[in-house]
């Protein structure tokens, strides 16, 4: 008996049926088989956690919902992508597999490159579509920005009126012991559906956005005044296309009513293209997972690290309040804002000289948003690992003192220093009593910090102009041309690295 031709649309983190090219170019002239496959084994590597697993799970009831809408029915199937589509190939004449490309972790990495040789080895085609102006083979960064804001302003995908839908029963997903996933992890709050995200977005648009740059840094303000939009793009609820395209409207309502607002979402914006510029950087060089950007930093730190001092830093009982504080609100809430990331991987990775590969891990599990290629180039940025970007290092007493000067998030997330006075509570060990069940302070602030910093300089100062630092600038560097700097006495030509210096 002939076999039923049909197109696969393979779901991955585009889990919406809006501006979802795949699953448009699947719906013309042919049934449709939209499927998400869970595989068991990318489920038990060390990046994922139980929070994420949930949140996924919502996410797909909420997809099938969608697809249910226009006749479609989304199949949920276990295992190996390679033994599902031999499955599907055995009992169907497949025409194409559409799916977006994907710039995730290596394990994905890996997957799709057998996925690829399964395709050529069996004849089935498999058109991969780029993803949030991310681009494939990139050879150098000229011109990348301008391309990205011309995907980003190409026409949204309208959702097809109606699929043909073959409908096979889902598998049932793997319990989350069975994944080693620990039950214990705090859920998120946030929904996982479409509508939650449009929801959540919107609300940033129309009132919680309005304060976004100055209350972005202090987690006190930045829960509400941050969009918060960050899990929707990683798991794909929205398109960073369409978060683009709302923003240029609603910037385009305020027009010069508001100057505060329309700061607010150009700053908003910008951020939206920094998404993408990390994204591209995994993609161009998927290394840099495990391994330093630059290969001169490969060995500063020890690989194997005092198991004692990464435990007390993942739990938050570092006897730095804002440090404790801090981690103690990511790993009950799943999210922490952008600055206050940077303070505990700085903290991590220089106070005390933690290998980041160490820390990133536990710091995936924590994030919701986990994205890998914003996560590791992030890490490694704050980590001063990339041979490239300024060295930062914040110290986490002027921080505290900075974003919480009350210190109310510390006694809410510390309650052991709920009751202290405000003047110690950024250094409750200036206090001559100690306090019960408060560790004192794992390193001394100012003496790590500088022996850090001596170390990370004189290996930066030995690799400024080698020829990997060159490259590295060449492949990875956004191109921001800025106005060149005035001077009264001197007429300033801007510098190479003026034009070749990353987005911040
Ligand atoms: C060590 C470290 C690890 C990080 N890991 C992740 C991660 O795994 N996933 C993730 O989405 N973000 C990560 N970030 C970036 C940033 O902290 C989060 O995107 C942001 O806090 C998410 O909250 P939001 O959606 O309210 O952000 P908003 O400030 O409202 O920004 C809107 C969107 O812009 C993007 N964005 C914002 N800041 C950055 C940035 N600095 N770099 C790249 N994109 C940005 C995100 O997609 C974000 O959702 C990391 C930052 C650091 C310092």
């Amino acid at each position: 008996m002939a076999k039923i031709s049909i197109n696969i649309v393979w779901f991955k983190r585009d889990l919406r049926i809006f501006d979802n090219v795949p699953l448009s170019l699947a719906a013309q002239n042919c049934s449709v088989l939209p499927i998400f496959i869970f595989e068991p084994e990318l489920w038990k590597e060390p990046d994922h956690s139980y929070r994420q697993y949930i949140f996924l799970k919502e996410a797909l009831t909420d997809l099938d919902k969608q697809l249910k809408a226009i006749g479609g029915n989304l199949a949920v199937l276990v295992g190996s992508a390679i033994d599902i589509f031999d499955h599907l190939n055995s009992q169907y004449q497949i025409n194409t597999i559409f799916s977006h490309q994907e710039t995730w972790n290596l394990w994905t990495y890996n997957r799709d490159k057998a996925v690829k040789s399964w395709a050529r080895d069996n004849k089935v085609a498999w058109t991969e579509i780029p993803k949030n102006g991310v681009i494939r083979n990139l050879g150098n960064r000229n011109g990348w920005s301008r391309k990205w804001y011309s995907a980003m302003s190409a026409p949204l995908t309208s959702v097809p009126p109606k699929v043909e839908s073959i409908k096979i029963s889902s598998d049932n997903i793997p319990e989350a012991s069975q994944l080693n996933l620990s039950a214990e992890q705090p859920i998120s709050s946030q929904s996982a559906t479409r509508s939650a995200a449009i929801d959540t977005l919107n609300s940033f648009m129309n009132s919680r956005g309005q304060n976004y740059t100055f209350e972005m840094s202090s987690p006190t303000t930045a829960e509400t005044s941050c969009s918060r939009i960050s899990p929707y793009l990683a798991f794909g609820q929205i398109s960073v296309r369409e978060a683009y395209q709302i923003t240029e409207k609603y910037a385009r309502g305020l027009g010069n009513n508001n100057k505060k607002y329309s700061k607010s979402l150009k700053s908003f914006s910008s951020r939206l293209r920094w998404h993408c510029h990390f994204i591209q950087k995994l993609e161009d060089q998927p290394s840099i997972e495990t391994h330093t950007l630059h290969s001169s930093f490969e060995k500063l730190r020890p690989s194997l690290s005092d198991h004692k001092v990464l435990e007390a830093w993942e739990t938050g009982m570092t006897g730095y309040p804002m440090i404790d504080a801090c981690m103690r609100y990511l790993n009950t809430t799943g999210w922490l804002n952008f600055r206050m990331r940077a303070m505990l991987v700085s903290f991590a990775s220089y106070h005390l000289w933690l290998d980041w590969r160490l820390t990133a891990k536990h710091l995936a599990q924590q994030f919701l948003d986990y994205e890998p290629g914003i996560h590791y180039s992030q890490i490694q940025m704050q980590s001063g690992t990339t041979g490239m970007n300024s060295i930062r290092i914040y110290n986490p007493i002027k921080q505290s003192m900075d974003q919480d000067p009350d210190g109310n998030f510390i006694k809410q997330w510390v309650p052991e220093l709920s009751n202290l006075p405000t003047q110690f509570i950024h250094q409750p060990w200036l206090l001559e009593d100690s306090i019960l069940n408060y560790p004192k302070p794992i390193v001394d602030e100012k003496l790590s910090r500088t022996a850090a910093k001596e170390k990370i300089h004189s290996l930066k100062k030995q690799i400024k102009n080698s020829d990997e630092t060159i490259s590295l600038v060449q492949k990875h560097a956004s191109r921001l041309r800025r106005k060149p700097r005035k001077n009264k006495n001197t007429k300033v030509v801007p510098s190479e690295s003026d034009q070749l210096r990353l987005d911040f």
